[in-house]
């Protein structure tokens, strides 16, 4: 029967932009809603950005525009980020709706009639001159045990000291710069601590069919509660007061639902909004005691909010709660905590602007994934090496070395496969141990394939080969790297099969019986090559329907596995897929190097800390700009040639683009400090430009045929200043040189008037 599920990932907040940290669990997400998909189970995936607090408010403040706008527009920066991953969500909302707003009203209504809602006054910091109350991150001063200066009101980054912001020596605050004032004001708790007999059930499983949490949440979740006797929850304080973004407690005029209170509701606003979209039924989903299945994916730091505070309210609020929450890890890069300094704080747009190939993070991060809350590692240099040995040189090999003979030789058409080929492909369809059960392949079928074959299955005799549910539940407890290495050791027995009837030399012979044995072959692996790109296809959903499209046949539904393209017509194969090239990753790290300006985000790869740490990082100053990370398309761009043929007469125009896209651009007044020619290179001079920064820029610009570098040093010219770096043979090129030319020989770079200065703006 198809289950009913509905799927979540935490809201990322918009107030800063998706990561590779945030991807491990969108990606996770993803994989595991398309499988559900390919069983053929109803699944649907919704998220949301998540819009409300004082973070979103002074940004768009700071920047000039309404709060809307900026959420509308980091709204987009997100989906395009996760379209660009192929993260496919059923519904992508904002917690900004009607929706969400009146499921946190509903819920909170509910929770005030059961009475467990109360008032309280409590003492916080005022700034007077912003007249507002102020979050303890927007509190600074200097700490009170290390006396370090201009730090956090929680907590001190020299020392790594925790403290009530109260403590701060000389507070002040960040918004203004003014000295806070102590004043009281009335709080919204929702009283949590009562709810410690049903929290102390549900965490355990009492409740629920299965235990709700992994093992180690579960421990968790025993400090966090403590025991009956001694209960350590404590209330939750769920309002703010204004000026705030975000909705208005019912009853009240200047008193606002803490973000974290609308956070998960825009879980069932996002939903409710699918709904609308298709006609699901929302109840069916979300009134208590639901049979539908419900699963939220988080990030371990969010654990308290959803363990606890969820279902507490969901539970008191007349409605269903979840039937599992699936905690991940954080990612760390070179085995280090992600890090601006040093290049691996790496966004999404980042990677994708360089041309990598988003199925290769999601090959990688899938090869690494098991279930469980441990960290998971981004080792760069296992990145290139993992993906050009496994997807490369193990899966898309298959194809590559046999499809050619079926094109050239048969038609377009596959054949037929002897009988041992048919047991060779048992072994891929359902796997099974290599010894016992009926399906299995046996020694002697095994030696029909040759010592090559025959030698990897007895290596592998301990090894249980994948079938098909085994992968099946390896994808279900999103133990994703043990689906991963079940499907390499399949691709490794069609890779021994390949090379031990070696089709490139079949083809060589001449007689009829060889071009039969040869098309047998082909038709094989090719079948092998279908059964493994439906494995795979969770997580490469592009590469599969390619590989769909070449092969004629759907290969995306687990009931496509059956082996069966026999007298089949495929397509002409085309690249699948390309090695990924080291340089791509350097020239990617040096981008998010040069990203450090002031404009970037919180150094924080997690969701929570983004809600509170909404400043600009102490080191991230002494840049001119913000410095986005435009995509150099190739090396010409970079070196300064104008694209040929768009000459200065003639070139067309190209499509109208509006003042935002021109702005993006940042164009400055660059000196030419030194000028030199660079061994081993035709075309380009290697340009050191000073454009105002403390350190100068490194150009390589295509232009030695026109320009003695003598007669360039000294003179002033224009640059853009914020295209991403690009990586060449002679080293980094840090921006780009302007030049004009036509269809008329020349090459021209520009200069401004007399007078303008390095690091002016050009607009
Ligand atoms: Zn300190």
């Amino acid at each position: 029967m198809s289950r009913k599920i509905l799927v979540t990932s935490a809201l990322p907040y918009a107030n800063g932009s998706i990561h590779l940290g945030h991807l491990v669990e969108y990606i996770q997400t993803d994989i595991w809603v398309r499988f559900q998909k390919m069983l053929g189970n109803e699944c649907h995936y919704v998220c949301a950005d998540d819009t409300h607090g004082t973070p979103i408010m002074l940004r768009a403040e700071k920047e000039g525009i309404t709060p809307e706008q900026l959420i509308d527009r980091v709204w987009h920066e997100h989906k395009a980020d996760f379209d660009g991953f192929h993260v496919e969500f059923d519904h992508y909302g904002s917690t900004n709706s009607d929706e969400t707003r009146e499921f946190a009203e509903q819920i909170y209504l509910k929770l005030k009639a059961a009475d467990l809602i109360e008032v309280r006054s409590i003492e916080q910091f005022y700034d007077p001159v912003k007249q507002m109350f102020l979050p303890d991150r927007f509190i600074k001063g200097e700490c009170p045990k290390c006396h370090a200066k201009d730090q956090y009101g929680d907590n001190c980054e020299a020392c790594g000291a925790t403290y009530a912001p109260t403590e701060l020596i000389n507070p002040y605050s960040a918004v203004s710069g003014a000295q806070p004032e102590r004043r009281n004001s009335d709080h919204y708790f929702f009283k949590l601590s009562t709810c410690q007999q049903f929290l102390l059930e549900w965490t355990t499983g009492q409740k629920t069919k299965e235990p709700p949490l992994q093992p180690e949440a579960a421990n968790k979740m025993q400090e966090w509660l403590g025991t009956e006797d001694e209960n350590k929850l404590s209330d939750w304080d769920i309002s703010r007061d204004a000026p705030y973004f975000g909705f208005k407690i019912p009853g009240t005029e200047d008193k606002y639902f803490y973000v974290w209170l609308d956070a998960p509701v825009g879980y069932m606003g996002s939903f409710k909004q699918l709904c609308g979209k298709t006609g699901i039924n929302f109840d069916e989903f979300w009134k208590q005691g639901s049979e539908t299945e419900l699963y939220h994916f988080i990030g371990k730091d969010i654990l308290y909010f959803h363990a606890l505070f969820w279902p507490a309210m969901l539970q008191h609020a007349g409605l269903r709660t979840p039937t599992k929450l699936f905690a991940h890890g954080f990612l760390t890069v070179n085995g280090e905590k992600m890090s601006k300094s040093r290049g691996t704080f790496i966004t999404a747009d980042s990677y994708l602007k360089q041309g990598l190939n988003p199925e290769y993070l999601r090959y990688y991060y899938a090869a690494k994934l098991n279930g469980t809350m441990e960290d998971l590692d981004l080792s760069l240099d296992d990145f290139v090496a993992k993906v050009n040995s496994d997807l490369i040189g193990k899966y898309i090999n298959i194809a590559s070395r046999c499809a050619g003979f079926i094109t050239k030789r048969f038609g377009g058409k596959l054949g037929h496969m002897s009988d041992s080929d048919i047991a060779a492909l048992r072994a891929v369809k359902y796997g099974d141990t290599l010894e016992g059960g009926g399906q299995a392949i046996t020694s002697s079928e095994a030696s029909l394939y040759g010592s090559a074959i025959g030698q990897k299955l007895d290596g592998a005799r301990e090894t249980i080969i994948a079938s098909r549910n085994k992968i099946a539940e390896f994808y279900e407890t999103r133990d994703y790297s043990k689906a991963l290495r079940a499907v390499m050791q399949l691709t490794e027995v069609a890779n021994a099969y390949v090379n031990h009837f070696k089709p490139w030399e079949l083809a060589k012979l001449d007689d009829e019986e060889a071009q039969s044995r040869l098309h047998e072959v082909c038709t094989t692996a090719l079948n092998m090559f279908k059964a493994i790109t439906t494995f795979l296809s969770p997580i490469l959903p592009v590469t599969a329907s390619k590989v769909g499209e070449f092969l004629n046949t759907d290969v995306q539904t687990w009931e496509s596995l059956h082996l069966d393209l026999l007298d089949h017509g495929i397509n002409e194969y085309e690249h699948l897929m390309t090695r990924l090239d080291p340089n791509l990753i350097e020239a990617m790290v040096a981008a998010n190097q040069e990203s450090l300006k002031p404009m970037t985000e919180s150094h924080s790869q997690t969701r929570h800390a983004e809600h509170q740490q909404h400043t600009p990082s102490p080191q991230s100053s002494g840049g001119t700009t913000s410095h986005s990370t435009r995509p150099a398309q190739n090396a010409d761009q970079v070196a300064g040639y104008p694209l040929k043929g768009e000459g200065a007469n003639v070139g067309a125009i190209a499509p109208i683009i509006s003042i935002d896209d021109f702005s993006k651009v940042d164009l400055r007044v660059a000196k030419i400090v030194n000028a030199e020619h660079v061994e081993g290179a035709e075309k380009l001079l290697k340009l050191t430009l000073d454009i105002g920064e403390e350190k100068p820029r490194t150009v390589f610009a295509g232009i030695k045929s026109t320009y003695d570098p003598e007669k360039l040093k000294g003179r002033m010219t224009v640059m853009v200043a914020n295209l991403a770096p690009r990586k060449m043979k002679f080293g980094l090129s840090e921006g780009m040189v302007l030049a004009a030319s036509g269809e008329t020989p020349g090459l021209f770079i520009l200069s401004p008037d007399n007078g303008a200065q390095p690091g002016m703006r050009i607009k």
